[in-house]
């Protein structure tokens, strides 16, 4: 069996510079991490070791116990950072500055008078922070969810980590059924994001089967196996190499691997290096059998 790893895979710059911002944290017990810092749990399960409190996602509500509060990759809303702010706290931003990018878009069409459209998976922290700021809004998960909607400005954006050809089969859906309204679409779809799924899309004419290194709760990485099924490929979700089982691969001559944009180096290079010796197996057991 040969293993085919996408030219582009693994961990991006944003999620990069929050990990190197939290390694600089002298105290880790004096610091509440609001939220889960990314959506990898190898990644949490080393910050709880190292004595962070985290809160979950959502139970954001309570105000944080310790007096710094870290702000994830995936950003808030200015009011909740404002709500922070007035409790007296002291905050590490480590908001990637493409969630930024985001926010700022979504701010600029509620300013000039849309009604704004969030492309992405209702209740996901990062959509959460940008509807935050919105007086009007819809989150909008699929073409299904379109609806006419009565207003006649409508501004798009997207939750970073979106498929592409997703956002684009949302965008003929909303223009389909609000033909008289001005639409607006900002694309503040990730570049990591997309060149993953470009990377993804190269390899998957190559392969029988994918394997998807990342964490359970992660959008990106989801998307990604989601694009392989949807092209009718096996796609194995693992989030380490110990998740890989041997049989998967029985009938699969070329395997490709990739991973999500929260996935640590070293966990990529555990799973590849166990994809080689599943392939060493077959062949010795190949050669065994054949002599
Ligand atoms: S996936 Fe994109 S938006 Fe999210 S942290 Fe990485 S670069 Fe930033």
């Amino acid at each position: 069996m040969k293993v085919i790893v996408a030219d582009v895979l693994g961990m991006c710059f944003g999620v990069r510079d929050a990990l190197a911002a939290i390694d600089q944290v002298q105290q880790p017990a004096a610091v509440t991490i609001h939220g889960e810092l990314v959506h990898n749990e190898q990644v949490l399960s080393r910050l709880a070791a190292r004595g962070f409190r985290q809160v979950h996602e959502d139970r954001r509500q309570a105000l944080p116990v310790t007096d710094t509060v870290l702000i994830t990759a995936h950003g808030v809303s200015d009011r909740e950072r404002a709500r922070l702010a007035s409790a007296g706290k002291n905050l590490i931003d480590t908001t990637c500055p493409l969630v930024e990018r985001a926010h700022e878009a979504a701010k600029k069409l509620r300013d000039e008078g849309y009604h704004v459209l969030v492309v992405g998976k209702p209740g996901h922290v990062e959509v959460e922070g940008l509807i935050e700021d919105l007086p009007s809004h819809d989150v909008i998960s699929s073409p299904e969810d379109v609806k006419k909607y009565p207003h006649p400005r409508l501004g798009v954006v997207c939750q970073t980590t979106t498929q592409v050809r997703h956002a684009d089969s949302i965008r003929a859906a909303i223009a389909r059924k609000n033909p008289s309204a001005e639409i607006r679409f900002v694309d503040t779809i990730c570049h990591p994001t997309k060149d993953h799924q470009k990377a993804l899309e190269k390899m998957l004419d190559q392969v029988q089967a994918v394997v998807v290194v990342g964490g359970r709760n992660s959008n990106n990485t989801r998307q990604l196996v989601a694009r392989c099924r949807a092209r009718g490929l096996p796609a194995y979700h693992v989030q380490t190499a110990a998740d890989l089982q041997a049989e998967w691969f029985d009938d699969t001559d070329t395997v490709g691997l990739t991973a999500g944009t929260s996935t640590l180096d070293e966990t990529i290079a555990q799973v590849r290096q166990a994809l080689q010796e599943i392939a060493h197996s077959r062949a010795q057991t190949a050669l065994t059998a054949s002599s």
